[in-house]
């Protein structure tokens, strides 16, 4: 009788039937993200079986337990408490933790089921009236798991970075049959992700990589999503009905559902703010972050209010011509809301470097050797307009110091950005360093022929590289400095990362130096 009664005597022997207390939930890692001067968001999943619908868990809410601490032993905790893993946001755990102190290093680390996680480290943002001397921060995007292992992120992870930008590419929602892993075989990833359920296990399946988990645990992230989050070349309300991306399943979808789903499971399983959440189809994911005076990040999204792409079959987006493109110059790639927030942040703005963090590149990639110009429909080159809008805006505002950085092309692409990109002698009006793959296109080369074409017919590109990789940028007052990283291969493990170059702008100079 005194037992029945007793209920703390009765919840411990309950809890021997939760999932994640017959097996380690952490399968997924840990993560760190949106960095701010007093706070970070702390995430994580409850996933014993990951790969399993709910993975693994059953429909009910657990707590789970985090800390915080300024060394990795925990001797010193500075902050604690206890969140709520639900089953509608597939147990995975978001806290938004403050009162921690300005620009600098914390452990952290969650506990749930008698399990203890991993422990991450991360690093908060300085005030914003500091002039801090120094900042790192590694540029990745595009990390397709079929194509290669992730040797660039095992690099990342053994550098130190105060905050790490990923800009796109995630996952990759379609399906291949073959690949360098040995999973790749598996019948369930042959399917594009169209559901939830298909969302959220894509990202436990490129979750489940150590190299990955790694370079979460080393660095908070700064995300933004390009299109394979969602499917590939979606641009606003529609997506392509054929492809790499469609599907039987796709084509029944109202495309609407299938970006909520697939912004659902992005926010999920990101270390994102309740205010990036989505409602529906709709998220705020482009947001400012700042280090400081140091520098001030734009983080944009250009597919969600993007008007379509020029060209008849978005299926098979054919390069298309600049005259095609320059035919209706109102078209956008950011909608008119962006657009005037990210001039009017620029305008204001008291940072020493200001940083685009965005997915494609703004440089001209002309394809087309001699007079014309031959331009990818999906890039800014097939938005030229609201290009120019930006670019402009910059100029007439007298925005300094703005350096772009962006993914998507799968190649180092380093260029300073002039309005009239296609005029040697124009004036230039911002840099941008373009990151290649993480592993997405596989081994690569130096410089492949589409790499030498661009160099050839581009006069504002300073270099190309067709190897996977990422970038490794020291920031100081003075000096914006970028080291590319790049892997010899990546369809074998061990593959090897070296520096291939390092560049440099000068403060006030809106030139890169090679
Ligand atoms: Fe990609
Ligand atoms: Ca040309």
């Amino acid at each position: 009788m005194a037992l029945t009664g007793s209920l703390p005597a009765v919840l411990p022997s309950l809890g021997l039937l939760d999932p994640h207390r017959r097996r380690d939930p952490f399968t997924l890692g840990v993560a760190s993200g949106d960095p701010l001067p007093d706070g970070v968001v702390l995430w994580t999943r409850l996933a014993p079986d990951p790969l399993e619908p709910d993975g693994g868990m059953d429909r009910r809410s657990y707590p789970v337990e985090w800390e915080v601490a300024t060394d990795e032993h925990f001797g010193r905790v500075v902050r604690r408490g206890q969140a709520t893993a639900r089953p509608e946001l597939a147990h995975t755990v978001h806290v938004d933790v403050r009162g921690l102190a300005p620009w600098r290093d914390y452990h952290y680390r969650f506990r749930s089921g008698g399990y203890v996680s991993p422990v991450g480290r991360t690093r908060t943002a300085p005030l914003p009236g500091q002039l801090v001397p120094e900042l790192r921060l590694a540029v990745a995007s595009c990390q397709a798991s079929w194509d290669g292992w992730y040797t660039a992120h095992r690099d990342l992870a053994s550098r130190r970075h105060d905050v790490v930008l990923f800009l796109g590419d995630y996952i990759y929602e379609f399906g291949l049959d073959l690949g360098v892993r040995p999973e790749d075989g598996d019948p369930r990833n042959v399917e594009p992700a169209v559901s939830l359920d298909d969302y959220r296990r894509r990202y436990a399946a490129y979750k489940l990589d150590r190299d990955l988990q790694a370079a979460h645990l080393s660095a908070p992230w700064i995300v933004v999503p390009d299109d394979h989050e969602v499917t590939d070349n979606w641009a606003g309300d529609t997506a392509p009905t054929r492809g790499y991306g469609a599907s039987a399943a796709s084509r029944r979808m109202p495309f609407l559902l299938r970006r909520a789903h697939a912004f659902r499971a992005y926010w999920e399983h990101m270390p994102l703010r309740l205010a990036q959440q989505p409602h529906g189809a709709d998220a705020q994911l482009y947001r400012r972050l700042r280090y400081g005076r140091l520098a001030e990040l734009s983080m944009l999204d250009t597919r969600q209010y993007r008007d379509p792409q020029v060209g008849t079959d978005p299926a098979r987006l054919e390069p298309v011509t600049a005259d095609e493109v320059a035919a209706d110059p109102q078209r956008t790639m950011m909608g008119a809301a962006q657009e005037a927030w990210l001039l009017d942040g620029l305008a204001r703005s008291d940072a020493r470097w200001n940083v685009l963090g965005h997915q494609t590149a703004m440089s001209l990639l002309d394809r087309d050797p001699g007079p014309g110009e031959v331009v990818s429909a999906d890039g800014w080159d097939g938005y030229a307009g609201c290009r120019d809008r930006i670019l402009g805006g910059i100029a007439e505002r007298g925005v300094r110091n703005v350096v772009g950085l962006a993914g998507d092309v799968h190649r180092t692409i380093v260029s300073d950005l002039a309005r009239d990109a296609a005029d040697p002698d124009a004036p230039s009006v911002a840099t941008e360093f373009v990151g290649t793959s993480i592993s997405s296109a596989g081994d690569g080369v130096d410089l492949d022929d589409l790499g030498r074409s661009y160099l050839a017919d581009n006069p504002h590109m300073r270099f190309g590289s067709y190897q996977r990789g990422y970038l490794s940028c020291r920031v100081t007052p003075q000096l914006w400095q970028t080291e590319l990283r790049v892997c010899d291969r990546v369809t074998v493990p061990d593959g090897s990362v070296t520096t291939r170059a390092t560049f440099v702008v000068e403060n006030g100079s809106p030139r890169v130096l090679v």
